[in-house]
């Protein structure tokens, strides 16, 4: 019996005859925060309901704490769950959204509303219990979604979303906040976003979940300094991971063997270099995107386009001619069939 905060077992899920989550195996350790992390339809909301109880298993078992919810309703599960959506009652204010349902627990009326206003308070949002969610900003009704998920002391947090609908900036922000809340509370948490920004800073560990698998399990560094897949190197990084077949137009220097093109290099924006001293492939700059302090400089190499970034200071123009440059020690290997990392 593990006591860990949150175990999955084999766990599928369906919708109708569709299967969407494949024998899941999964442990998340008790307080850590971890982010599953994937593309539209991957799963991550299935795999939430799922374990809030929202969505039943089709085969394996759910534990929460070394307890078998699996057929638990969500009520005696113990997990709060804050939606992309809010999911506030538009006809009450925000004190009676944070409190509903707290007295049914044996929470006398008084004690739920004092709950209440320091959940509120901890969340910044103490200001605002009077009013309904009309009345209120995205943010402010995602400070109210939080409120009502902390006041109920969960096992276990369980985040869809929940940054999504806010703008760019109070996303930063927010993101900020939350992370430091799972630090001073330490609850198990499980938070899923198709942002890979948000992972990278969030997370204790990522769970790369891709059409209903697992595609790789780890640290932020470990997904970002060896992802197990093409699918993973892709989808952390931005602009995206480039890849070409070993053999063809880009030579690493420092190469110990000659790879065929059953292999494929990758290499980050960032481990492109365009001043090599002669032995570099030539290329011809196709687009510049500048971002700011960066430049994205693309590149073409015969039927190749990859991406280097530079400091927009020492940008090529379009047209240029370039000579391309990467280091062996850059280079991550795979297997061009099945998109697995070789192991060098
Ligand atoms: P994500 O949250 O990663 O975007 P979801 O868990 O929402 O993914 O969806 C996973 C898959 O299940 C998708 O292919 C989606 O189309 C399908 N799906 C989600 N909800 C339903 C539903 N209510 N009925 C049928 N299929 C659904
Ligand atoms: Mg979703």
């Amino acid at each position: 019996m593990t006591d860990a905060g949150l175990v999955l077992e084999g766990v599928s899920a369906a919708y109708r005859d569709a299967r969407v989550l494949h024998r899941l195996d999964l442990e998340v350790h008790r307080g850590e925060l971890l982010v599953v992390l994937g593309p539209s339809g991957a799963g991550k909301s299935t795999l939430l309901r799922l374990v809030a109880g929202l969505h039943p298993v089709a085969e394996g078992r759910v534990l929460i704490q070394g307890r078998d919810v699996t057929t638990l309703r969500p009520g005696r599960r113990n997990v709060s769950m804050v939606f992309q959506s809010y999911a506030l009652f538009p006809h009450l204010t925000a004190l009676d959204n944070i409190t509903f349902g707290l007295e049914v627990r044996d929470v006398s009326r008084a004690a739920a509303r004092e709950r209440a206003r320091a959940a509120a308070a901890s969340v910044g949002c103490a200001h605002l219990l009077d009013r309904r969610p009309g009345q209120l900003s995205g943010g402010e009704r995602q400070r109210v979604a939080l409120a009502r998920a902390l006041v109920r002391e969960p096992d276990l947090f369980l985040f869809d979303e929940p940054l999504s609908n806010l703008d760019p900036e109070l996303r930063v922000e927010t993101r900020g906040e939350l992370k430091a809340l799972h630090a001073r509370l330490g609850v198990t948490s499980v938070h899923v976003t198709h942002d890979q920004t948000e992972a990278l800073v969030l997370a204790d560990r990522i769970a790369v979940l891709r059409d209903g698998r697992l595609e790789q399990l780890g640290t932020p560094d470990e997904i970002w300094r060896s992802p197990a897949t093409v699918f993973v190197a892709r989808f952390v990084g931005s602009p995206a991971m480039n890849l070409v077949p070993a053999g063809g137009p880009v030579a690493p220097e420092g190469m110990p063997e000659a790879l065929g093109p059953e292999r494929l290099l990758g290499f980050r924006p960032e481990a492109v270099r365009l001043d090599p001293t002669g032995s570099g492939a030539p290329a011809t700059v196709e687009r510049v995107d500048v971002v700011g302090e960066d430049a994205h400089a693309y590149l073409r190499l015969a039927d190749h386009l990859i991406v280097a970034r530079v400091p927009a200071s020492a940008r090529p123009a379009p047209g240029d001619p370039a000579e391309v440059a990467v280091r062996w020690a850059d280079v991550h290997v795979f297997d061009a069939g099945t998109g697995q990392r070789v192991p060098l």
